[in-house]
This record gives structure tokens, C-alpha cells and sequence, in this order.
């Protein structure tokens, strides 16, 4: 429905290993060392389908996936696990796909994933199919950047992404808002990366966020990612810039808050951050690469 842009990081990320195995008579899902149950497993299988259409085989496959993010929390791990599951699994039957091919077949897992197949930022385009929809690259962002990740709450959040999404489209009045906006903010976001114009960069990130929960609220029934630990996020980095330290927050469809920040001023951030929250709720997360054959 709309363009997107995302910033890989380098402190979330997903290894992943697929065998494919004729001896197997079905697909073995591990996520975190776990042997997954027949849901979980059916939603790789299906993926790993595509994968083997594509390679013309019918052989299942075990896979091992560890993922260096929550999962299910709004830190993306279907973005990171999707990514990771698409390079692994065609690399495995040697299908060679190139980054642009591999970023149209992550998508079919997750959209998001299409985005981290590439490092800095990240441009997903809008569309309705292979052909049209899938990640370009937009810069390395390799300046003075970094991201600062307040985990509010770890734990699997009640409304998926999906299905949030789903019902946002369908019944939120505030959504052909968002639709119409959102270009505007992204040409806008492009226009300041190329001029690394950190304070316009911030200020798009922070207002296309917040639009974006309004959308949620606005949808029948309405819902929430945000927790009382989310508002206090925001309303420091409200009194941190205030006080002449630039940082924006932004949240994805989860009640964690990211904190956009220089890289020079990341310790400066994280200090005040510490007097409210615990060491281990605050992940310091610089620009990351995209996708590697290990
Ligand atoms: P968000 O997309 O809002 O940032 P999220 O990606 O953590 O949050 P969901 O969009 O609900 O949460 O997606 C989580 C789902 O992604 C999991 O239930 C699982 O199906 C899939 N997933 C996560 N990690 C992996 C992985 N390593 N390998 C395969 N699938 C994964």
C-alpha cells in the first residue's frame, strides 16, 4: 500500500542453517535451539515451499535458527528471521539468487524481510507483486548515527503485526491518512539522508511513527502497542532534546521504543536513559550490514 524505509542495525540479527535432508519426511523447525511446534513449523514450511519450487526439489529440510532479537516483540524478528530463513534456505539449494531476486523471495515470508536483506538504509518499494515490490538500498548510513533500544517488554505481544496491520486497513478512518502522507515523508526522508540532515531525519522519523500509532487507534476494534514504560520513553527524549541532545524516538507495532540518536552522543543518551530504566531494558545498536553467507 505504501513505500517504506527502514535502518538495519547491527546489534539485531538472526543465523540461520538449512539442511535439506532426504531422509527427513517432514521439516524440522529449531528457533533458539527449541524444536517448534506444528504452527510455528508450518509457517516455514510454507516458505521453504516457494524455496523448493523454485529449485525444482520436493526434500525437507532441518532447520536451526538462532535469533540475536526478541521474537514476536517489535523488534522485528520477522524482518531479521525472514531475511536470514530466504538467504539460508536458497543458498542451500544453490539457487544463486542475486540481492534484489533474494529480496523479493524474503518478502513472500514477511515484507519487512525484503528491507534486511541490505545494510544502512533501506527502501522498500510499494506493490502487489515480485515485479514491482521489493528493497532497494538508499545509503550505507555510515555517519554519525546510532539507535538506542528501550525494551519496555520482551514478551510476545497479544496483536501480531499482521493481524494489526489487517485490521488497521480495514477499518481504521485514519488510514487513507496515513496513506496519503506517507510519500510525502518518505521523499522528504530521502531528500534528508542524501544531505545527512540528521535533525530532518529525526523529526520525519518521529511524526511518521506517531501517525502510524494513530492509525492503530483509530481502527474498530481499537488497539495499542503502547505501555506506560513506552510514554515515559518518549517524554524523555522529549526533556533530553529539550536540554540540547538531538534524538527522535520512533516505535514499530510493538510497545518498545527506539531512540534515533548521533553515534557521538550515544553514551550521553543511554546515561540519562539509565537513571529510569535497568541496564538490561537499553541496547546500544549501531548501523548494520545487510545479509552474509557464513
Ligand atoms: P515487528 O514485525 O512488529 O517488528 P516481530 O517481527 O518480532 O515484530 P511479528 O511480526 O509478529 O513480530 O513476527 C513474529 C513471527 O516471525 C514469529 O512468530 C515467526 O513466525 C517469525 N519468525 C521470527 N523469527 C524467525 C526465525 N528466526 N526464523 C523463522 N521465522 C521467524
Amino acid at each position: 500500500m505504501n513505500s517504506s524505509l527502514s535502518l538495519t542495525l547491527d546489534a539485531f540479527y538472526t543465523d540461520t542453517k538449512v539442511t535439506f535432508d532426504s531422509t527427513l519426511k517432514n521439516d524440522q523447525f529449531y528457533l533458539n535451539e527449541q524444536l517448534q511446534d506444528e504452527l510455528a513449523t508450518q509457517k516455514v514450511s510454507r516458505f521453504l515451499d516457494l524455496v523448493r519450487e523454485k529449485a525444482a526439489i520436493s526434500t525437507s529440510a532441518i532447520i536451526h535458527s538462532t535469533n540475536h532479537v526478541p521474537t514476536a516483540a517489535g523488534l522485528a524478528s520477522s524482518a531479521s528471521g525472514l531475511a536470514a530463513l530466504a538467504g539460508a534456505s536458497s543458498q542451500a539449494c544453490d539457487l544463486n539468487l542475486t540481492p534484489t531476486e533474494l529480496s523479493r523471495l524474503a518478502r513472500r515470508g514477511s515484507g519487512s524481510a525484503s528491507r534486511s536483506i541490505f545494510g544502512g538504509f533501506v527502501e522498500w518499494q510499494m506493490g502487489d507483486s515480485d515485479e514491482t515490490s521489493y528493497a532497494v538500498p538508499v545509503d550505507d548510513a555510515n555517519w554519525d548515527l546510532a539507535m538506542l533500544i528501550v525494551v519496555v517488554n520482551k514478551h510476545e505481544k497479544a496483536v501480531s503485526s499482521r493481524v494489526g496491520m489487517k485490521r488497521t486497513v480495514e477499518t481504521s478512518p485514519f488510514y487513507p491518512g496515513w496513506l496519503e502522507t506517507t510519500p510525502l515523508d518518505l521523499a522528504e526522508m530521502k531528500q534528508a539522508i542524501q544531505e545527512h540532515d540528521f535533525q530532518k531525519v529525526g523529526e520525519i522519523t518521529e511524526r511518521n511513527g506517531l501517525k502510524m500509532h494513530g492509525t492503530m487507534l483509530g481502527a474498530n476494534p481499537p488497539f495499542s502497542y503502547w505501555e506506560s514504560d513506552s510514554i515515559k520513553a518518549m517524554q524523555l527524549v522529549r526533556e533530553l532534546r529539550h536540554a540540547g541532545l538531538q534524538c527522535y524516538f520512533t516505535m514499530d507495532a510493538g510497545p518498545n521504543v527506539k531512540v534515533l540518536c548521533k553515534k557521538s552522543e550515544l553514551s550521553l543518551v543511554k546515561a540519562r536513559f539509565s537513571q529510569l530504566f535497568k541496564e538490561e531494558q537499553l541496547i546500544s545498536a549501531g548501523v548494520g550490514p545487510g545479509i552474509r553467507l557464513l
